[in-house]
């Protein structure tokens, strides 16, 4: 199949397009490199089936192809805060040209949706049945209401226009190619550590988070989009759940660093708790993570003492 990845360059678009590519598909991945890099794909470049565009989806684009992957999107909360507007517009007018193009080229859609359409929530761990407690005018609104709209309109596409859609909702996912100035947790814990400087947890560090290793979410993504009838909305993630003191101590241990804990005040809006009840995917998909948090950590830590020795 011909298969559009946008947002391709990015820490899991780069992931996705190399699993494509393996799986003999020809891929286009589309970026406008706001948060994504050419060295995420730059191995990627010779391959035969591989083309690269530098596009920004909020302007249309007409393409023939049999499945796109919509994943562009800054996911990082300092940089969906960079420019909200153009996060907010990123999402609504991409999935509209995006919706657009799978209904002209009658192409299967698959919606990278977020386990922020449930905000800060109220019901834990989070199912699919649960409608979120997102404040919709905070700092956070640009990306959360976003990806709530982007959503609407794969379920109004797909109602109106008979639209072959799928919506995935992925929990925090980490791994290699991360940016080293990314700002999540997981990149910052670890170059901080790495660096020998303090680990920034921000509040007490009580809030919960539960950690993907990548390669299970590409098995998962490539999954759900290849189910036939069946539409999602579904999450995707690891369902082992730390605070984020225990996830900087862990860290902390696992790179042997001399580092120690600061706390920075606390963002606002941050969801106090986070974990994704996954039995909806593993009854209709039989799929569930199976990298160990501590084997995906170690593979991420060697990933940055790499780079950081690059550079
Ligand atoms: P990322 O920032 O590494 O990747 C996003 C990519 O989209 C980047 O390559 C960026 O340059 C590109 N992009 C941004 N705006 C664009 C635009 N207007 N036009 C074209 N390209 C654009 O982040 P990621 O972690 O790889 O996230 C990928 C997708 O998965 C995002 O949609 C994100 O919301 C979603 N997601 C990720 C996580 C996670 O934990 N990593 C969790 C929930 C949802
Ligand atoms: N966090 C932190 N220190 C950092 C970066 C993030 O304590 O240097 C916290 C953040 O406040 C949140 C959690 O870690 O509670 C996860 O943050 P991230 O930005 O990775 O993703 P989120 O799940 O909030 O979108």
């Amino acid at each position: 199949m011909r298969i559009l990845v946008t947002g391709g360059a990015g820490f899991i678009g780069s992931h996705l397009c190399e699993r494509l590519l393996r799986d003999g598909h020809e891929v286009i991945c589309l970026d406008n490199f706001f948060t994504g890099s050419k060295g995420n794909i730059a191995g990627l470049l010779p391959h035969p089936g591989f083309e690269l565009i530098r596009h920004d989806i909020t302007e249309p684009i007409l393409l023939e192809v049999d499945r796109i992957y919509n994943l562009a999107c800054p996911a990082s909360p300092i940089h969906y805060q960079y420019n909200p507007v153009k996060t907010i517009k990123t999402s609504v007018m991409g999935a509209i040209h995006m919706l657009g193009l799978a209904k002209r080229v009658r192409a299967r859609i698959l919606q990278a949706s977020t386990s922020e359409v449930y905000g800060d929530p109220q019901v834990h761990p989070q199912n699919e049945e649960y409608w979120g407690h997102v404040n919709p005018i905070g700092v956070r609104s640009c990306y959360d209401e976003g990806k709530r709209v982007a959503e609407t309109l794969m379920m109004d596409y797909h109602r109106q226009n008979g639209v072959d859609v799928r919506i995935i909702r992925i929990f925090n996912t980490y791994g290699p190619r991360m940016a080293v100035n990314d700002g999540r947790v997981v990149s910052n814990f670890i170059v901080q550590a790495l660096q020998g400087e303090d680990l920034t947890v921000y509040g007490d560090g009580g809030q919960t988070r539960s950690f993907c290793y990548v390669d299970d979410l590409v098995e998962g993504m490539v999954g759900m989009m290849e189910t036939d009838g069946f539409t999602g909305p579904v999450n995707l993630g690891n369902p082992a759940e730390t605070t984020i003191l225990e996830f900087a101590r862990r860290i902390i241990g696992l790179t042997g660093s001399r580092s120690q804990i600061v706390f920075k005040p606390l963002p606002a809006d941050d969801p106090k708790q986070r974990q994704p009840d996954i039995s909806l995917v593993r009854q209709r998909l039989g799929w569930e993570p199976r990298v160990e948090v501590e084997t995906g950590l170690k593979r991420t830590i060697d990933y940055f003492a790499a780079k950081l020795a690059r550079e």
